[in-house]
C-alpha cells in the first residue's frame, strides 16, 4: 500500500506550485490542497462583506465563522465560501491585490492554519502555499521550494491570463509580482522562506512537466 505522506511546496507567485502540486497529487492518488485560494476565499469575502481592510478584529472574528471548502476533481479545484462557488472570483485582481493584507493578520492565520492541519493530518496530502514547510507542516516528510526568476514568473502568468482572453500588461504584471513577492517575503508573521531542509527546485529553465518529475523522483527514491 502507497505511503500516506505529506508533502509541502512553497514558493513565490508565478513559480508554477498550483499546476505541479496537481499534477504530483494526481500522480501519487493524493489530494491537492491550494492554501493561496483560502487566503483568497477570505478576501474575497471581506470585499463582498463591507468590512473595512483595516478592521482585523472583524475580519478576524468573519473568519472564525466562515466556512470554505476545497473540492477537487483531477480536472478542477473548486471553492466555496458559506456554500457559494467562488472558483473564478477568488482569482480577480481586486482580489490578487488585496489577499496580501488578509495573509498577515495574525488571527486569520492561526484559523487558516488550523483548517490546513485538519486537512492534511491523514496525510497522501500534497498542499501547496507559503509557509507550509515551515509553519503547517515542518515534520512533512517532503519539503520543496519552488523558485524562477521573478522575470519568468511575470511572463508565465501573463501567458496564463492571455490564454484566458485577459487584456493584461506585461510591465503591470511583473510589478504586482515584485510587490507580492515584498510582502510575502517580509511580512512579520509566516514570511516566505525556505523551510530547513527543503529541497529548492529553481523552474527557471525547466517545463512544469520536468519539475513534476523531479519531485516525484526524489518522494519515490526516499519514501
Ligand atoms: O498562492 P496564491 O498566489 O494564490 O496566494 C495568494 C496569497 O495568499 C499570497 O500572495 C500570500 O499573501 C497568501 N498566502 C499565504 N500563505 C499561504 C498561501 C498563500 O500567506 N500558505
Amino acid at each position: 500500500m502507497k505511503k500516506k505522506y505529506i508533502i509541502a511546496i512553497d514558493g513565490p507567485a508565478g513559480a508554477g506550485k498550483s499546476s505541479i502540486a496537481k499534477m504530483v497529487a494526481k500522480k501519487l492518488g493524493f489530494v491537492y490542497i491550494d492554501t493561496g485560494a483560502m487566503y483568497r476565499a477570505v478576501t474575497w469575502k471581506v470585499l463582498n462583506s463591507g468590512i473595512g481592510f483595516n478592521n482585523k478584529n472583524k475580519i478576524s472574528e468573519m473568519t472564525k465563522k466562515t466556512s470554505i471548502e476545497l473540492k477537487y476533481t483531477p480536472e478542477k479545484l473548486k471553492v466555496y465560501v458559506d456554500g457559494t462557488d467562488v472558483t473564478e472570483s477568488i482569482r480577480s485582481q481586486e482580489v490578487t491585490l488585496k489577499t496580501n493584507i488578509i495573509s498577515s493578520i495574525q488571527e486569520v492565520r492561526n484559523v487558516l492554519r488550523e483548517k490546513q492541519r485538519q486537512l492534511g493530518k491523514t496525510g497522501g496530502v500534497v498542499m501547496e502555499g507559503r509557509d507550509i514547510g515551515t509553519y503547517v507542516f515542518p515534520a512533512a516528510e517532503f519539503k520543496f521550494y519552488l523558485d524562477a526568476k521573478p522575470r519568468e514568473r511575470a511572463l508565465r502568468r501573463w501567458n496564463e491570463l492571455k490564454a484566458k482572453g485577459r487584456n493584461v500588461d506585461l510591465k503591470e504584471i511583473t510589478l504586482a509580482i515584485y510587490r507580492r513577492d515584498y510582502c510575502d517575503r517580509h511580512r512579520g508573521i509566516s514570511p516566505l522562506k525556505k523551510a530547513p531542509g527543503a529541497i529548492v527546485i529553481d523552474s527557471t529553465n525547466m517545463t512544469q512537466k520536468e519539475v513534476a518529475e523531479k519531485i516525484l523522483k526524489t518522494v519515490g527514491m526516499q519514501a
